[in-house]
């Protein structure tokens, strides 16, 4: 079987996002960038799902910039085989990633797609739903644990009252939590190997799809800054200053 992750290149979540002096979006010249997050866990799982034998590919793929190669280069070295980059402006919304996204699974024939469950940049969640819908492929969202089993995969999602356990049948979409796993570090000779392992660069305009937006964006800018808190003495303080101040009880 083969997996497809898909990995997104995104602002490293340490670095403190700064707004475009003329509110046409966030600064990203001379930012450092990494995987997203959830990705890395995504990547993570398809290898620890393979090294069980139960699947023989891991083909990691990203829609962006000729820059996300360097974060397919991340995975190459983490363990996967090969990358597919289709080169796109990577601010595509979540619909167009996964119409793309759907072209090349048409092609590749995976069994198992493993998306994180979110990027951090748009915070869209939408990406893996989506995917899904246009398959009809079985979906599990937020997965912290994943069984594979023949045909089908058992999954535990973390969802607000808890957790919740479900059956899929192959193939599967499956968006990834945090939870899921720790991810490895690149060792050095993975990291050299990974220079030769192949990638495959296609044009997002080749593939027919369309990726024109839905969304206009008409501004960006920062949140206001938060204000000094106060200390109160006790509980009888707080509960007078909630009523009569922030008139919030
Ligand atoms: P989102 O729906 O934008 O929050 O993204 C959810 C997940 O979809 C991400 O964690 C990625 O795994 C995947 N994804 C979204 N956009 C891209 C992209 N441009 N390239 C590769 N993967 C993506």
């Amino acid at each position: 079987m083969k997996i497809l992750v898909t990995v997104k290149r995104v602002i490293d979540y340490n670095v403190q996002i700064r707004v475009k002096s003329d509110g046409s979006g966030v600064e990203t010249e001379n930012v450092k960038m990494s995987m997203n997050p959830p990705d890395e866990n995504a990547v993570e799982e398809a290898l620890r799902i393979k090294e069980t034998g139960k699947a023989d590919e891991v083909i990691v793929i990203s829609v962006g910039g000729e820059k996300s190669q360097e974060t397919i280069r991340t995975a190459l070295a983490m363990g996967a085989d090969r990358g597919i980059l289709i080169k796109a402006d990577s601010n595509l919304e979540p619909l167009a990633v996964a119409k793309v996204l759907q072209k090349i699974i048409e092609k590749e024939n995976p069994k198992m797609v493993l998306l994180g469950k979110q990027a951090i940049d748009d915070d869209c969640n939408q990406t893996g739903q989506m995917l899904s819908a246009l398959l009809g492929w079985e979906q599990g969202a937020f997965v912290s644990k994943i069984e594979v089993d023949g045909n089908s995969v058992s999954i535990t999602r973390e969802i607000d009252e808890g957790l919740e356990m479900l059956k899929l049948s192959l193939p599967v979409i499956v968006t990834c939590d945090l939870r899921l796993n720790e991810p490895r570090y690149a060792s050095l000779p993975n990291i050299m190997k990974a220079k030769k392992k192949p990638i495959d660069l296609l044009n997002v305009e080749d593939l027919g799809v369309d990726t024109s937006p839905r969304i206009k964006q008409i501004k960006v800018e920062e949140p206001p800054k938060r204000e000094k808190g106060i200390m109160v003495k006790d509980v009888a303080e707080l509960v007078q200053k909630l009523k009569h101040e922030a008139k919030v009880i």
